[in-house]
């Protein structure tokens, strides 16, 4: 810098004139060298400042990376310890990151892992080899590529040959890379199919049950050609119950599981079999002839389900009714079909229980008419339309009246006397049978009160009122109420009376004989006829049913029974009466096997109170003044 100084006051055009002062040269040079040397002492703080500072960044740089690496690492081992296998793709679908998650899931490669692998070869290479249905998933996945693409997250699922499902979700992320996250959820299908199993089927048998059956036969009815006819079976165990009361539900169970081995065995794979109900099953059978084909599959059921089943080292018997609704003319929609299956059943049952019957039209207008009746049941009662009559009952030794069967008739206001027959039923399945039961009980105990003290007077009981708690009460207090002597109150059971929990009905039996009552055993020989009755309880009256009269006859079975029932009762101290005697062959007949009591027409046909005591003051040789008047 001096040396450019003394450089340029050399030169001559810069001279002033009258040449160099000397001593402001001198100064100028001093003062030259002082900012020389402030300007490189500056320089110089500002170098060690920048050094200084230098220094610090890079130790703080390499502090930075060393975290960093730190804490990738970290992300690495958690990623890698995850169980959902983890991808990050660029926006050129270049591989970025894989846990090593990923690569066990699919099995896959080392190079399909490394980063910058694109995801359609590892998609091509490493899944789709795995895929049970490739075509299908792939485009599954390539379409839930391209939705994440517009922004909408989405998951698929697929399924692979070793049985496995692994759920896949695709994901974007900044600046167009995306990830996806497979997950194996296979547990979670196994739990669903099992729930879904479960759902679907009978535990006891492993059969399907009614919704899968119901769903089953709407699948079958959508499908269906219309040369196809479609047969819906509902098949009803008897005495599944009894089985489970005396024997036990273990019993009971062992029976149903036996019975769906052998519907099984029997079906195979010719229809659809399902238990629908505790002791129901179902049949659904493709058929293209509308009878024959059902008419066999029926047959080898029935065949079946006869022969004794062997349980607890005991051989029992069941029998089965079956219900079958064809479609398409017994219906299109399962509903209908099944409604009537259902109805079918209920022929079979109350015609021939253990038979089977296809469903028929009017059976469906027999249901309306019930529906109709049963609601003028219900204001038959409100408006006492309801009236007794009696049956003589007959000492046949000596042609004596002994007492009188009250026998309810329904005065319909239209139609004239109905008889119980056709009501009894639907008021027991209604439960107006109490109701009009007690009323029964109360009017033949009040009419009674009028006659000879030594005439009884016969109710019926329906198994329905013996299972209210309250009819011991009940009688007591109507017998109270009439002032009728309850020696002179007969009550008429069946013997399904005794099928309820017998314990029970057993005690309500002691309990109404402690009260002075009688009971009699109606319909006898046509239930099950078990003796175990007559020594579970000492009846006072065996009634042999009409139709062993009706068919009574020199050297026939009809005789035969009667005879046997005659002489049971006389070795068991029960007396014996027969019912429906309409001819004097049968009664003579009955006199000579020893019979001692009877009713029927060839006596008098049930009649009017004021026939009945008509008659008693009539044929029957009582006086008026016999019967008493009583207040009230
Ligand atoms: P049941 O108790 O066995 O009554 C005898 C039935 O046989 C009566 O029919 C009677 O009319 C009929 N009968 C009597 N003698 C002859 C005869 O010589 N020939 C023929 N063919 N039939 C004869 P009914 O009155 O129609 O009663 C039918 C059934 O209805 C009764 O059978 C009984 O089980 C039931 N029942 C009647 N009244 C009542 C009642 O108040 N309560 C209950 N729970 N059931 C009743
Ligand atoms: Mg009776
Ligand atoms: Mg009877």
């Amino acid at each position: 810098m001096l040396h450019k100084l003394v450089e340029k006051y050399m030169d001559e055009s810069v001279l002033p004139e009258g040449g160099i002062d000397l001593e402001q040269f001198g100064q100028s040079i001093s003062q030259a060298y002082e900012d020389m040397e402030r300007y490189r002492k500056r320089n110089s703080r500002a170098m060690a400042a920048i050094i200084a500072e230098n220094k610090d960044l890079t130790n703080r740089l390499s502090t930075s990376i060393r975290a960093l690496e730190a804490q990738k690492m970290l992300i690495d081992q958690a990623l890698d310890g995850v169980s959902q296998g983890i991808t990050i793709f660029n926006a050129n679908d270049g591989l970025v990151y894989s846990n090593s998650t990923f690569a066990c899931v699919y099995d896959l490669y080392p190079n399909l892992t490394e980063p910058g692998v694109r995801f359609e070869d590892v998609l091509h290479q490493g899944i789709a080899p795995l895929m049970v249905k490739p075509t299908n998933d792939l485009t599954l996945m390539l379409e839930a590529l391209l939705k994440m693409r517009m922004g909408e997250s989405k998951t698929v699922e697929i399924s692979l040959k070793d049985s496995r499902y692994i759920e896949i979700s695709f994901k974007q992320l900044e600046e167009s890379s995306w990830y996806a996250v497979h997950k194996d959820i296979t547990h979670r299908h196994q739990v669903d199919a099992r729930i879904d199993y479960l759902s679907r089927h009978d535990t006891l048998t492993g059969l399907p049950n009614r919704p899968h059956a119901t769903q089953y036969l709407d699948n079958q009815l959508n499908l269906r050609m219309p040369s196809d006819c479609l047969a819906y079976f509902i098949i009803d165990i008897e005495k599944l119950s009894s089985i489970n009361e005396t024997l036990g539900h273990h019993a009971g169970d062992s029976v149903l599981r036996e019975i769906g081995r052998r519907l099984k065995d029997s079906i195979g794979n010719s229809a659809f079999l399902a238990r629908i109900d505790g002791d129901s099953f179902a049949v659904i059978q493709k058929t293209q002839n509308r009878l024959d084909d059902s008419l066999d599959l029926v047959h080898s059921i029935l065949e079946v389900l006869n022969r004794p089943f062997e349980i607890l080292s005991k051989k029992l018997e069941l029998s089965a009714s079956i219900g079958i609704a064809i479609a398409p003319q017994d219906g299109e929609e399962s509903s209908t079909l099944m409604k009537n299956a259902e109805l079918a059943l209920d022929a079979a049952k109350s015609e021939v229980p253990g038979s089977y019957r296809f469903f028929e039209n009017e059976m469906d207008i027999r249901v309306q008419i019930r529906k109709s009746l049963e609601g003028a049941l219900r204001d038959a009662l409100k408006n006492k339309e309801f009236e007794v009559f009696y049956q003589p009952l007959m000492d046949l030794k000596n042609a004596r009246l002994i007492g009188a069967e009250a026998l309810v008739r329904w005065k319909h206001p239209e139609n004239g006397y109905i008889s119980p027959g056709a009501f009894i039923p639907l008021a027991e399945e209604t439960g107006l049978i109490g109701q009009l039961g007690d009323w029964v009980l109360e009017q033949a105990c009040k009419d009674a009160v009028h006659w000879p003290p030594e005439l009884i007077v016969a109710v019926n009981l329906s198994p329905l009122q013996f299972r209210s708690k309250s009819l011991l009460n009940t009688v007591k207090d109507t017998l109270q109420r009439t002032g009728l002597d309850a020696t002179r109150l007969e009550l008429e059971i069946t013997e399904s009376v005794m099928l309820n929990d017998n314990q029970e009905t057993i005690k309500t039996l002691h309990d109404l004989r402690g009260l002075g009552i009688k009971i009699a055993m109606d319909d006898f020989g046509t239930g099950y006829s078990s003796l175990g009755y007559l020594r579970a309880f000492p009846f006072d009256k065996l009634k042999i049913d009409q139709s062993f009269v009706r068919d009574i006859a020199p050297e026939t079975d009809a005789l035969a029974i009667v005879r046997t029932i005659t002489q049971l009762g006389a070795n068991l101290g029960i007396s014996v009466l027969a019912e429906g005697i309409e001819t004097e062959e049968q009664h003579a007949l009955l006199k000579r096997e020893g019979c001692e009591f009877g009713q029927g027409y060839l006596f008098s046909r049930p009649v009017p109170l004021a026939e009945f005591e008509a008659l008693m003051t009539g044929r029957f040789g009582y006086r008026q003044s016999h019967l008493k008047v009583v207040a009230g």
